[in-house]
């Protein structure tokens, strides 16, 4: 049986970002150790109950780096023996959240992975988002990972954010450059219900649609120039640093959820923990969420990855040709440069990336 990636969820933050809507809160003193005790015990339960292994494991949030360096070590110790894992091990930090001796401590248990939330390196974009830590402190986090044998580092940029141009966008792209990290996921912002952005919007001064358009062009085209791979709509990695847990999801493997809004898929279901710590701590089973891993989903998922749709694959897992009217309906969008058909594969262009919510579902639905 292939080994499935293991995600854990550490729903705690500092403060509310005024643009973000994930399940996070402010800890009290003491309650990080206490959720610790809580994932270590639902860790138990998952391996005892699947007698399955993993080979990745990810820390996402919330804001992971906010439960300690030993809390963080205890789970990645503990997740190792009872899965096996052997492979990419990935803590989401906030810079402004990092203790001292944080790295060493992590990667003694055998974090070798760090995805840093750092969203622009204008210090001005990085305030208005909500961020505390100044661009210097990115990069005292980064000497510091890399002191401590971690020199798999991907950082988050944003793009279309508060008072946002193509030259403050350029100044953030030489400062990934400059850090020569492996590895930069770029998202859009998107204005959530329920979010101070969502509410305030036109008080933002926010970059509009075509000029975040041409900010994600741009920021392609000099990763590009600079040898980073465009393998996934929002991703960038020099080559062999892929990110391997998140290649999981938009490969249509299983994964597994642990803690308060944590979604998993296992043996063809979906299920997920409701947003509420207490009951995940009480032990409350997760909910189900239906079957997962059809062939219109896996058309989805894959078609956000540069490698798009391999016929020899989807005939491997679905047992039968892929779809002649996908392949026909292809045929008109590669006239408008937006899909990528050879004998072997079909994928979207990079423009293709800029409409991938309207393409794929002309694709699948016609
Ligand atoms: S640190 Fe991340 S998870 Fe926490 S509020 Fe900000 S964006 Fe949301």
């Amino acid at each position: 049986m292939k080994s499935i990636g293991l995600y854990i969820h550490i729903p705690f933050c500092k403060s509310k970002c005024p643009y973000c809507d994930f399940y996070s809160m402010r800890a009290y003193d003491g309650q990080p150790d206490e959720y610790t005790a809580c994932v270590l015990e639902s860790l138990e339960y998952w391996a005892d109950k699947l007698g399955r292994t993993a080979d990745t494991l990810y820390f996402g949030g919330g804001t992971p780096s906010l439960l300690g360096g030993r809390n963080i070590a205890l789970i990645t110790r503990r997740a190792r023996e009872l899965f096996g894992i052997d492979g990419e091990i990935t803590v989401e930090c906030n810079p402004s959240a990092v203790e001292d001796g944080f790295f060493e401590t992590i990667a003694k248990s055998g974090v070798n992975r760090i995805s840093l939330g750092m969203q622009s390196a204008v210090d001005n974009e990085r305030r208005r988002l909500g961020r505390q830590a100044d661009s210097k402190r990115v990069e005292e986090c980064i000497r510091n990972a890399r002191n401590a044998g971690i020199e798999n580092i991907t950082l988050d940029v944003m793009l279309g954010v508060p008072d946002q141009t193509q030259e403050s966008l350029k100044k953030t792209i030489d400062f990934c450059l400059r850090n020569d990290v492996p590895h930069i996921s770029a998202y859009m912002l998107k204005l959530e219900e329920g979010t101070y952005y969502y509410n305030n919007a036109e008080k933002l001064n926010l970059p509009d649609e075509d000029a975040t358009a041409d900010m994600y062009t741009l920021l392609g085209d000099i990763l590009e120039e600079n040898g980073y791979r465009n393998y996934e709509i929002s991703n960038f990695a020099k080559p062999g640093f892929e990110g391997k847990h998140n290649l999981k999801y938009w490969n249509c493997e299983e994964y597994l959820g642990i803690g308060p809004s944590a979604h998993s898929f296992i043996d063809g279901k979906r299920f997920y923990y409701s947003r509420d710590i207490g009951s995940f701590c009480l032990g409350c089973e997760p909910l189900p969420d239906g079957e997962g891993g059809d062939e219109e989903e896996y058309i989805m998922l894959r078609l956000r990855l540069a490698d798009g749709i391999v016929f020899d694959e989807f005939e491997k897992r679905f047992s039968k040709p892929f779809l002649t009217e996908i392949s026909e309906r292809a045929k008109t969008l590669e006239k408008h440069g937006l899909v990528n058909v050879t004998e072997a594969s079909l994928s979207l262009t990079r423009k293709g990336y800029l409409l991938s919510n309207t393409i794929i579902s002309e694709l699948i639905y016609g």
